[in-house]
């Protein structure tokens, strides 16, 4: 098939397909065997070489949503990050990251780059001159996150790659947020783009996973390196993950038009003090956004204002849940307070713009006038009872 002709929906459902030629059914069979018999290839099939059946042509599925020649997945979003950066960094190597990262990639940076002799740094803020700024002379890649969690920054994908070609470095990204429904870096001269399938791949709250793709010469460096490092996932796994993307394309899309109307709806609420949301004309990134993304993804923070208390609000709602990760089909909310950045003193959350009154909404599919009633009736019961206390 003409990978380049193909509609969104028509790849998300058919490319890497594993045509069932035994029985004709009507989806990819699932293969579990740990061993084949030898036949004259190079590389025996084995899980933990990332080329049995089912690994191999989800692969096909993700390096086509991305734009690009190969991909490979992993059992989780973190072992695809720690198996791409030691791929391509080693002992005296340096690496330039983005200031506001997801956690579980700034612990990794922090407290294992030093045991291999990696050198790191953190960029001031996330313009290109912040980046261009941190390069030095040994320095191998850059990486970026965008939009970031959980203010919804926006980086400037195609200046940073630029920036990273001319210098001869590599360019990563985390597209989790995005998903490559609203999203293709690869178009705009990154080299490596990885998302923790966990979430908008998976997007049913119930897989672990994740990926990398990238041309087949800087795909087959890491999987050199992965080989060794063992991050593959059951094909049960793979082959469930292969279910949910069928669906992604639509998922994602409802989840844009719920998050754009959710972040209007909340920008004029009177209880809300501050929205985050670069579909928003007030975001000051949106036009960035705008000629970089093609939806604005489904997730918003937001501030409610002093004297409502976010805690007593999240308790009062009765469809969204108060829970952690994000990117399912169920909206979420979280306080990153006392989530994600919950290791910070509120003095250092407040130097990065993450108050205690901070909400992360991962915005589900469900019909929007109920996510709205939701709101309005946990915000009008938590102003209610802090009325009544002010009485006695
Ligand atoms: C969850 C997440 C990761 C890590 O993925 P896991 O699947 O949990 O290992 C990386 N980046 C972002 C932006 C995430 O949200």
């Amino acid at each position: 098939m003409p990978k380049k002709t193909l509609g969104l929906n028509t790849i998300c459902t058919h490319v890497g397909e594993i045509e069932d030629k035994q029985f004709k059914g009507a989806i990819s069979p699932i293969y579990m065997s740990t061993s084949y018999e030898f036949d004259d290839v190079e590389v025996k099939r084995y899980p933990r070489y990332f080329n049995t059946p089912n690994q191999e042509h989800l692969a096909k599925k993700i390096a086509a949503l991305e734009h690009t020649e190969a991909a490979l997945i992993f059992g989780s979003g973190m072992a695809a990050i720690s198996t791409m950066f030691l791929a391509f960094l080693k002992q005296g190597d340096h690496i330039v990251v983005q200031n506001t990262l997801y956690g579980g990639t700034s612990n990794f940076i922090r407290e294992e780059f030093p045991k291999y002799g990696i050198e790191f740094t953190f960029t001031n803020g996330y313009q290109v001159a912040d980046f261009e700024a941190a390069i030095q002379e040994n320095t191998k890649v850059i990486y970026i996150e965008t939009p970031s969690n959980p203010l919804l920054t926006i980086t400037d994908i195609k200046a940073v790659a630029d920036l990273a070609s001319s210098k001869g470095l590599v360019s990563m990204i985390d597209n989790t947020f995005a998903s490559p429904i609203n999203q293709t870096p690869i178009d705009f001269g990154i080299d490596l783009v990885m998302h923790s399938a966990t979430k908008y791949l998976g997007g049913h709250s119930d897989i672990l996973a994740g990926a990398v793709a990238g041309s087949s010469e800087h795909m087959h460096r890491i999987w050199n390196v992965a080989k060794n490092l063992g991050g593959s996932l059951s094909d049960m796994t793979v082959w469930m993950l292969e279910r949910s993307m069928k669906t992604l394309a639509l998922r994602v899309k409802a989840q844009n038009k719920n998050a754009l109307k959710m972040a209007k709806f909340l920008n004029k609420h009177d209880a809300v003090a501050n929205v985050f949301y670069p579909g928003l004309k007030t975001h000051p990134e949106h036009a960035l956004a705008k000629s970089q993304m093609k939806g604005f993804g489904g997730m918003l923070s937001f501030e409610l204002v002093e004297g409502i208390d976010a805690i007593q609000f999240q308790k009062q709602l009765q469809i969204i849940k108060s829970s952690m990760s994000l990117a399912g089909v169920e909206s979420t909310m979280l306080l990153p307070c006392k989530t994600s950045h919950a290791l910070l003193s509120s003095e250092q959350r407040e130097a990065i713009g993450i108050s205690d009154r901070l909400i992360r909404f991962s915005v589900g599919i469900e019909t929007f006038r109920d996510l709205k009633q939701d709101i309005s009736q946990a915000i009008a019961r938590v102003e209610k009872s802090e009325k009544q206390m002010e009485k006695h």
